[in-house]
């Protein structure tokens, strides 16, 4: 856009514009506009900028703008932005050139880009927001597609008894900074897919992040059946037969979405298997429009397609039985030409098996040349869990190679903390934070300051933790007194341990419980404070999971205990962001080797927290014994109850052995913990450049999209 253009627009549109490209979310200087306008009103609306800025009117806008001096950090911003999206001169434009003008497809069930698209349930989805938001820095072409989820997952409500209690809120999609995506000649676009009692439809909406475009498709539309209106409202919120329509949707109907918007991905990307159904769209079209047969279709498919797993356990795939597989995948294989009979042995390890129920990661492997675990560890777990689909070779030549995960660092970085980094790391580090010799300068920080700045932000997390109690209170209408009580929980000066993630069995948030006594003396050891922030969803379905979080509430609620365990409720992107970046330590304890990377621990480790946690996922490969605490040895029993029992005592050792001495252990002088803090630098130095997205999706272009693009190739499983 020409300049003149720009400056004729007005405050209002200006802002508008930046609300309605996600872009804004991780610009600290851009939160910063939108919070200055009326802090109270930005939280309240879950910092959803398009609700905000219909509070206003523009000139409310005008005058509020002249109040806080806003007009030329405005203007600043929207320029860097117009700048941003025109850039030529990004790492993809020197690296990935020869992706040429045919974008990577990346397909994923779920997309966690900001709290106020409620499009995730966990880490799956929030790496993949992570994924695009990298992309799009790098400047790596790049278009995602997934569902649009009208009721999101689900807000977490934890009642008087504290029981889990699920709220879905419907999302009005002119509350999102969504718009319909659009044919070339400017149509809405429609797709279709058949099944054997009738297609189901979907519209497709365009989310745009930075320079990368997210399409999500939605099955609310008034062609469908009542109860297909229905079929994409919830994230993982129905039976087997939701299921798999949702994954028709989203594989063979992204697919042709894509196809009606004009794109030819020049490779795809499943991110799980929720979408293997794509590469069969894509095998279907070329057999029409190049005349080849079947095999010859599905190798050259294969040679483009790239499959990122992430369930080392057998039971955690989507598995379907042979009617609900023959009433969904009758049509599609009909027109390839094999039969629903001939297509169900790609989702077979053993094609001829009639005993064996249609996999969708099976069917993802067979429908791709190249296939990585996201970690080290996942990789071995992983080659060996999948043997029976390359009988002929051993265990370390099965092709699945790893790529561990990381966090997208301006998303995750405290703009407290990012100042510091500017101050002592390269100008220029944050499009270079992949280089190690970049982050080597943050052992120029002066301890002092490294401790105050994690100190407030320390405070900044009590703060909010103590607000969202009082919410809760207010909710419940609980008496006065208990609403008082929220005003003193959590005490600035103590060891502060965090433990938030979905409350999926095998990471036992109870772990720590095991030994309620040895807990005791822990937490009322009153010359070593220390406190225990939880926090978590269970699976609606997960009566389990929901009895952990009961447990750990009513811990919460022992005179012993109170205001020094806290469990806060709905956790989503804003209560990671405040927890990682005020903890001091991170608990992570699953159940080795379950833990297929893990991700939250890494968005720590970028604001100084320490990792204490399992050598499971990607501390496995992360930790060198200076840069966190190890819980165990490694060493896994095949007995569950008695790893998690070792586990337990190993846990409580370290902690009494290590973290709580070094962090009480204060420099006579300054009252600093000089050996805590060369600790936090330690683990910022070593594992920041390592751990973090913009590297990831550079692993990804180097060793899968060029050479599925038909670049170099170059096999994973050789990779380091
Ligand atoms: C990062 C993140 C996760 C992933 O955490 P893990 O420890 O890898 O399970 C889950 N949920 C939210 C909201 C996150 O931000």
């Amino acid at each position: 856009m020409a300049l003149s253009q720009t400056c004729q627009l007005s405050l209002y549109e200006k802002l508008d514009a930046l609300a309605r490209n996600l872009w804004w979310c991780w610009q600290p200087e851009v939160v910063s506009i939108f919070r200055d306008i009326d802090p109270v009103r930005w939280a309240d609306l879950d910092h959803n900028p398009i609700v905000f800025l219909r509070e206003f009117t523009p000139e409310q806008l005008e005058n509020r703008g002249r109040e806080v001096v806003l007009h030329s950090r405005v203007n600043y911003a929207y320029r860097r932005w117009q700048e941003y999206m025109s850039s030529k001169h990004t790492w993809g434009d020197t690296h990935a050139g020869v992706l040429g003008h045919n974008p990577i497809a990346y397909f994923s069930a779920e997309f966690g880009i900001h709290e106020s698209l409620p499009n995730y349930s966990g880490g799956l989805g929030v790496l993949a927001g992570d994924h695009l938001k990298s992309a799009s820095d790098l400047g790596v072409p790049l278009v995602a597609v997934g569902l649009f989820y009208q009721e999101g997952y689900f807000s977490q409500q934890i009642d008087a008894t504290g029981w889990q209690r699920e709220v879905y809120p419907y999302v009005q999609s002119s509350r999102l900074a969504i718009k319909p995506a659009k044919t070339p000649d400017g149509n809405h676009v429609l797709v279709q897919v058949e099944t054997r009692n009738g297609p189901i439809y979907a519209q497709v909406w365009q989310v745009d992040v930075g320079r990368v475009k997210l399409f999500l498709l939605d099955c609310n539309v008034e062609q469908n059946t009542p109860e297909d209106r229905k079929l994409t409202a919830r994230l993982y919120g129905g039976d087997q037969r939701i299921r798999i329509r949702q994954e028709l949707v989203l594989g063979i109907g992204g697919t042709r979405a894509l196809t009606a918007m004009g794109y030819q991905p020049c490779a795809l990307h499943m991110n799980e298997g929720h979408s293997a159904f794509a590469p069969l769209e894509f095998i279907r079209m070329r057999m029409v429009n190049d005349g080849h047969s079947f095999d010859e279709a599905l190798l050259m498919t294969a040679w483009r397609c790239c499959f990122t797993t992430h369930t080392p356990v057998p039971a955690g795939h989507d598995r379907f039985d042979w009617g609900l597989f023959e009433e969904h995948l009758g049509p599609i294989a009909d027109q390839l030409g094999i039969g629903p009979g001939g297509l169900v042995g790609l989702g077979r390890v053993d094609p001829n098996n009639p005993n064996e129920t249609f996999c969708m990661t099976v069917l993802a492997f067979k429908c791709s040349r190249r296939a990585n675990a996201v970690s080290n560890l996942h990789g071995v777990v992983s080659r060996r869990m999948w043997t029976g689909l390359w009988p002929n070779r051993s265990e370390e030549e099965i092709p699945i190679g790893h790529i561990t995960n990381g966090v997208h660092v301006s998303s995750w970085l405290a703009p407290q903390m990012r100042n510091l980094y500017d101050r002592v790391l390269p100008l220029e580090w944050h499009v270079r934070s992949g280089e190690p010799e970049v982050w080597a300068g943050f052992e120029n920080v002066t301890p002092g300051e490294l401790w105050e700045t994690h100190q407030s932000l320390k405070n900044r997390l009590i703060q909010f933790a103590r607000n969202r109690m009082l919410r809760r209170a207010e909710r419940l209408g609980l008496p006065d007194s208990e609403k008082q009580e929220m005003s003193t929980l959590l005490d600035p000066e103590a060891l502060t341990i965090g433990f938030a993630r979905r409350f999926a069995p095998y990471k036992r948030a109870d772990l720590v419980l095991r030994d309620v006594e040895t807990l005791g003396k822990i937490i009322c050891d009153s010359a070593h404070p220390v406190q225990f922030i939880f926090a978590g969803k269970s699976h609606p379905a997960d009566d389990y999971g929901k009895a952990i979080l009961q447990r750990i509430f009513q811990l919460t609620q022992d005179p012993a205990f109170k205001g020094k365990i806290v469990l806060l409720e709905d956790y989503d992107i804003n209560l990671a962001r405040h927890l990682v970046q005020g903890v001091d330590v991170w608990l992570n304890n699953p159940r080795r080797p379950l833990e297929a990377s893990g991700t939250s621990g890494q968005k720590v480790v970028l604001n100084g927290g320490l990792n204490c946690s399992i050598l499971d996922g990607w501390w496995a490969e992360a930790y060198d014994g200076q840069n966190g605490f190890a819980i165990g040895n490694g060493h896994t029993h095949v007995d569950d109850s008695i790893q998690d029992d070792r586990d337990a005592k190993s846990l409580t050792r370290v902690l009494l052995d290590q973290v709580i001495p070094l962090y009480f252990d204060r420099n006579q002088e300054d009252g600093l913990p000089e050996e805590w803090i060369a600790r936090m630098k330690r683990s910022v130095r070593t594992l920041g450049w390592r751990f973090n997205a913009d590297r990831m999706v550079m692993d990804y272009v180097n060793h899968a999209y060029i050479p599925a693009a038909g670049g170099v190739s170059c096999s994973m499983a050789r990779m380091s």
